[in-house]
């Protein structure tokens, strides 16, 4: 099958939260033995002196992981991991002050600090946005993610899950145009951004896009002066799988920082990516609410149809063992289509177990990796036998409409 624009481009959006989680896994889990540091509240700072890219640098931050074999995770304060090899490690210092966030201000004024001079910041209750695009995108688009990130934890708690408040505003970068937005993403995208018009860092904890309405597709002759404008302009057709990604990306943003998933923790692919692929039809017809949630993706399902009769008995299992066909940009398109089926389905068929499995992957720790059958093991405690499962699912998702 053809794969459509929208998986094209949004398939490929996902390939750059994918490669940190490869590289966070290649990095430590081999070395065994890893201690989590206790209370994020009460850690103790630390300095730490490394070496980076061939310089030495010292940052203050929390360790998050400690690895046997020497090598940490450092968190700083502006909310940036670091993963520092044993070998890199200058000095450690433990400092007398606890860890602290940096509160949103500070975090606004570090960020801007980063950036060249025509960069401006708008911060929102959870957001720092960091523009050069006009002051009037910035805001859309934070009220857009705004409205997101309430539905989103609305949602969450409805199905009786705690979720806590973001320990740091979230960062999200705006550039004018594409071209900045590729140069600015070099350090998480070496290869380039390619098809990727905009993806979360678990690293960084940060959001990259640009302005989509500067996008020849939905570009026209219009202005795009006002909020109205630009809300009519990336209602069009065409916008859809543009708003899609932002949306899917400000979704991962949103988990890994509400308490839902941790970063760098072994979350399996099939939840974390199926669930924001729940969460992604935009609603850009409400000024207040998100009447996304829970809609039939249409174009999800659509390539999930596509590909039923070529089903193969066994292919539940191998989405949720491990990653392979979600990582594979041959398979990729119709795997998160059927990630997303699967997770529509257990969310809508199996309610309280998928909330006990939230709480469980909730509680993973950074930088330990689960074995294929652990995660088989862990699935079939909490939905039943891998067999049956499957049948219902097909079964059900069939009918739906
Ligand atoms: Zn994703």
């Amino acid at each position: 099958m053809k794969p459509s624009l929208a998986n094209i481009v949004t398939s490929a959006a996902r390939g750059a939260f994918v490669a940190w989680l490869l590289l966070a896994g290649v990095a430590y889990s081999a070395h065994n033995k890893v201690t989590a540091a206790k209370s994020e509240t009460e850690t103790k700072a630390e300095h730490v002196e490394f070496n980076h890219n061939g310089h030495q640098q010292a940052a203050d931050g929390r360790i998050v992981v400690e690895a046997a074999n020497g090598g940490i995770l450092l968190e700083t304060s502006d909310g940036v991991l670091w993963t520092i090899e044993r070998g890199d490690i200058v000095s450690r210092k433990k400092l007398a002050e606890p860890f602290k966030p940096l509160p949103p201000k500070e975090l606004s004024e570090r960020l801007i600090s980063e950036m060249p001079a025509e960069f401006r910041t708008y911060t929102t209750p959870h957001y720092v946005v960091v523009y050069n695009t006009s002051r009037t995108y910035a805001q859309w688009t934070s009220s857009l993610l705004e409205r997101l990130y309430k539905a989103f934890t609305n949602y969450w708690e409805g199905q009786g899950l705690e979720l806590r408040e973001p320990e740091f505003a979230l960062p999200v970068f705006l550039f004018a145009n594409r071209q900045q937005y590729d140069q600015a993403s070099r350090e998480d995208l070496p290869g380039g951004t390619g098809s990727i018009i905009g993806f979360y860092s678990l690293r960084s904890n940060r959001i990259n896009m640009f302005d989509l309405t500067g996008v020849e597709a939905v570009r026209g002759s219009g202005s795009r002066g006002s909020i109205k404008e630009i809300n009519q302009m990336l209602s069009q057709l065409a916008a859809v799988p543009l708003v899609a990604t932002v949306v899917h990306e400000a979704t991962h943003q949103i988990a890994f920082n509400c308490g839902l998933q941790q970063r760098f923790a072994d979350i399996p692919l099939w939840q974390c990516e199926g669930m924001a692929v729940y969460f992604e039809a935009p609603d850009l017809a409400s000024t207040r609410g998100w009447r996304g949630i829970g809609r039939v993706n249409y174009p999800r399902l659509e390539t999930f149809r596509n590909n039923l009769p070529n089903w193969q008995p066994g292919s539940m299992e191998t989405l949720v063992r491990d990653s392979r066909r979600l990582r594979d940009p041959r398979t990729a398109a119709d795997a998160y289509a059927d990630a997303w089926a699967l997770n529509y389905y257990l969310i809508k068929y199996q309610p309280k177990a998928y909330t006990e499995y939230l709480k469980a992957l909730a509680s993973k720790q950074p930088l330990i990796d689960d074995a294929p059958e652990a995660r088989l093991a862990e699935f079939r405690a909490h939905f039943g036998d891998l067999n049956k499962v499957e049948q219902e699912f097909l079964k059900q998702m069939a009918r739906v409409k």
